[in-house]
Order: C-alpha cells, then sequence, then structure tokens
C-alpha cells in the first residue's frame, strides 16, 4: 500500500500544499517546530480518521482559518482509491471515499493502511495499561472492520451498564436488575470477540516482536502476553469459551462491581504484559530499551498488517532515530529498507540510507 500523493489546505501549520510520495523511503526533515510531526499526521489522519496525537479535530484547523481539507491519492493491491477528508470549527467532519459521501467510521477506518511510531509511544511501554490496550485496538480496527464495530458497540454498552449498576445501587429496583441481566449479555457478546481477536493478534505479534527487538537491540529478549481478565486463569482463547467465563466472572463480580458501580472485569481493564530478559520493561528497561521495544512492537504490527492484508501498510516514523545510539537507529534503517513505504522524520536531512524523496520542511512550507 502506498499513498501517492496529498494535499492539504489548512491542517495544523499548513496552508495549500499539494505533495508526490516516492513508493520507497521519505525523508521529512527540518528543524524544531516546522511541521514534520504535522505532515505525519495529516497522512496518518487518512488512515486512522483521528489524530495519532489523539487532538480533536479543531485542534487540526489551521489557526485562523475556518475548515481544514485533506485528499490522499491511495494505491493498494485493490486498486486506486481517492480519500477526502474535511473539518469545519463546531461541525460534522465529512469524508468521501472515491467522490462518494461516507459517514460511518467503521467504512472509513483502515482502507488506507498506516503505522505510526512518534515519540510518544515509549508510553506504550511505561505507562498504564490504557496506553497498550489503545495500541491494539487502533492496529485491530484498521486490520479488521469487524473489530471497529465491536468496539463501538462494546464502548456503549459498557457505558449504559454502568450507568445500571449505579442505577441499581439505591433502591432495590428489580426493573434495573433485569436490565442488567440483559447488559451483562451484551457485554460479554462483544467484549469475547474483542478479547479473542487480541489474543490472537498478541499470539501472533510475540514471536514477530521478539524477533525484531533482538535484532535492533543486539539480543535481548522481548516477551509478550495478553492479560485477559475476562478469560482469568481459564486459559479459554475462542469468543465462544471467553464469553461463558466472561459471564460468570460477572456474576462472581457483581456485589464489587454494585458496590462500586463500574463494570470491573472486560476488554476495558486488559492489558498487554511486555516483558524484557524475563522481567517488566516498564519498571527494570532503561530509556533507550524501552524505545526500542515499543518501536519492535510497531513494527510487528507492520508485519502482522502484511499478513492479514496481503501488503504492507504505510509506515511512518516520527523523530525515531534521535534517541537511540549509533547501532540501534542503523539496524532500524536496515530493519525498514524493504518495508514498502516509509516516511521518516527528522532534524538532519543526511541519512544513513537510500532515500527516495527529501522534504524539506519550513515553517509549515515544503521544498522537495
Ligand atoms: P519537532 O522537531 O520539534 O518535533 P516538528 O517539525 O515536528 O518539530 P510540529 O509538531 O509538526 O513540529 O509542529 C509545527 C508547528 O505547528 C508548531 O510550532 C505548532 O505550534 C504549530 N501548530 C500546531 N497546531 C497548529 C494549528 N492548528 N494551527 C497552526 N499552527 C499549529
Ligand atoms: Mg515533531
Amino acid at each position: 500500500m502506498q499513498i501517492e500523493s496529498i494535499y492539504i489546505d489548512g491542517f495544523r501549520n499548513y496552508g495549500r500544499v499539494e505533495l508526490g510520495f516516492s513508493p520507497g523511503l521519505n525523508l521529512v526533515w527540518g528543524a524544531n517546530a516546522q511541521g514534520k510531526s504535522n505532515l505525519l499526521e495529516a497522512i496518518c489522519y487518512l488512515g486512522l480518521a483521528s489524530s495519532f496525537r489523539l487532538a480533536p479535530d479543531g485542534e487540526l484547523i489551521r489557526h485562523e482559518q475556518e475548515y481544514f481539507y485533506l485528499r490522499g491519492k491511495i494505491q493498494r493491491q485493490e486498486g486506486p482509491l481517492l480519500l477526502e477528508a474535511a473539518a469545519g470549527r463546531g461541525k460534522k467532519r465529512k469524508w468521501k471515499v472515491d467522490g462518494e459521501a461516507r459517514l460511518k467510521l467503521a467504512e472509513i477506518v483502515g482502507l488506507f493502511h498506516t503505522v505510526i511510531f512518534a515519540p510518544e509511544d515509549i508510553w506504550l511501554v511505561r505507562s498504564g495499561p490504557e496506553q497498550r490496550r489503545r495500541y491494539l485496538n487502533r492496529q485491530l480496527a484498521q486490520a479488521y472492520r469487524s473489530y471497529c464495530r465491536d468496539q463501538l458497540l462494546y464502548a456503549h454498552v459498557l457505558k449504559q451498564r454502568n450507568a445500571c449498576l449505579k442505577a441499581c445501587r439505591g433502591e432495590e429496583s428489580l426493573l434495573d436488575r433485569e436490565q442488567l441481566s440483559l447488559w451483562d449479555l451484551q457485554l460479554a457478546e462483544a467484549g469475547a470477540r474483542i478479547a479473542a481477536c487480541r489474543e490472537r493478534a498478541v499470539e501472533q505479534l510475540a514471536p514477530m516482536a521478539a524477533y525484531i527487538h533482538a535484532q535492533l537491540s543486539g539480543g535481548e529478549e522481548l516477551t509478550l502476553h495478553y492479560a485477559d481478565s475476562a478469560a482469568g486463569k481459564s486459559g479459554a482463547k475462542s469468543a465462544a469459551e471467553i464469553q461463558a467465563h466472561f459471564l460468570s466472572e460477572l456474576e462472581r463480580l457483581r456485589p464489587n462491581e454494585l458496590y462500586r458501580g463500574m463494570s470491573l472485569c472486560g476488554p476495558h481493564r486488559d492489558d498487554l504484559l511486555i516483558r524484557l530478559d524475563g522481567r517488566p520493561a516498564r519498571d527494570f528497561a532503561s530509556q533507550g530499551q524501552q524505545r526500542t521495544a515499543a518501536l519492535s512492537l510497531k513494527l510487528a504490527e507492520l508485519e502482522l498488517a502484511r499478513s492479514i492484508r496481503g501488503e504492507y501498510p504505510v509506515l511512518l516514523l516520527d523523530d525515531v532515530l534521535s534517541e537511540l545510539d549509533q547501532n540501534r537507529s542503523a539496524q532500524v534503517l536496515a530493519y525498514v529498507a524493504d518495508k514498502g513505504q516509509t516516511f521518516i522524520s527528522a532534524v538532519d536531512g543526511h541519512l544513513a540510507a537510500k532515500v527516495g524523496k527529501r522534504f524539506h520542511i519550513r515553517g509549515g512550507e515544503v521544498e522537495s
């Protein structure tokens, strides 16, 4: 998969600009605060249908402008694809795919598949479980349309169920209790599908991430394990098995959930455990090791996406080399050399790799 060109109007610090890209390595370079990450964010927006920096649409609109507009020409195995996104201040954003309006997020996410690694991704290893769940969600939503639907459904059911748990806490209401059982069933159905999909993905990711990390680091051992709160220690792996266990867990947790007014088990409480040489990477790994582990996870995601879709997604590496030593940087460049279309942002215009196209960014203006 590749993005042939992008037209940007009013996105972050960009006015109107049209850029054509190399199918190989694209180097986006320039001093700090010029718009390198913003350009990668614009490309990524077309795939994720949101900012990888989690910024709301309003923040993406150029100051003193009323809207942003992005148009990307994508080449996929299935053929070309034209994606257009527009958002105005205080207005709902609009999407077009090959000129036709699309309303549902699930119809857009993943049409154009990107994998991005940014400096803040070190939090994937360093912070709490939420970041790691987001990592799994993002890549699976792009890879499987059904996962995206399940995620939206799960979020809705979870919200309703939590409200119901709170309602049950007050007066002993028979109606609320009956309603709660219905929510249990829906939560367990959608939740088990999500957990099973994540389980499968982690099983596939683990050996790839371990292999990549060993290469980049010169032999460190990275292990991944999905901690599934619905399946617990039951060993359940399929959606049906997880669902059955999930329902009995909800039964067991009921008094505690009613007391606390919240759902205590399910994919929203799960974690992806990351260990380096047998120890939790979050607590024991150095900054460089954590960055390498996070990068290995992203590169494994790239490989997983290829095995699912039959072609590499577009890889975006924002400022990836700045905190890695010479050895690790060289290994990263060697690794991505034959991984399809790649964008690397850096402050330096010289890269020890074969660059297809260079873009010098200055104050939101681009010189090719
Ligand atoms: P660094 O090397 O420090 O990572 P960068 O080139 O990646 O720098 P960007 O993150 O792309 O820099 O940001 C460039 C500039 O865009 C920043 O100065 C920021 O203030 C500005 N900017 C961010 N959002 C908007 C917006 N909505 N409108 C106008 N400018 C914006
Ligand atoms: Mg940047």
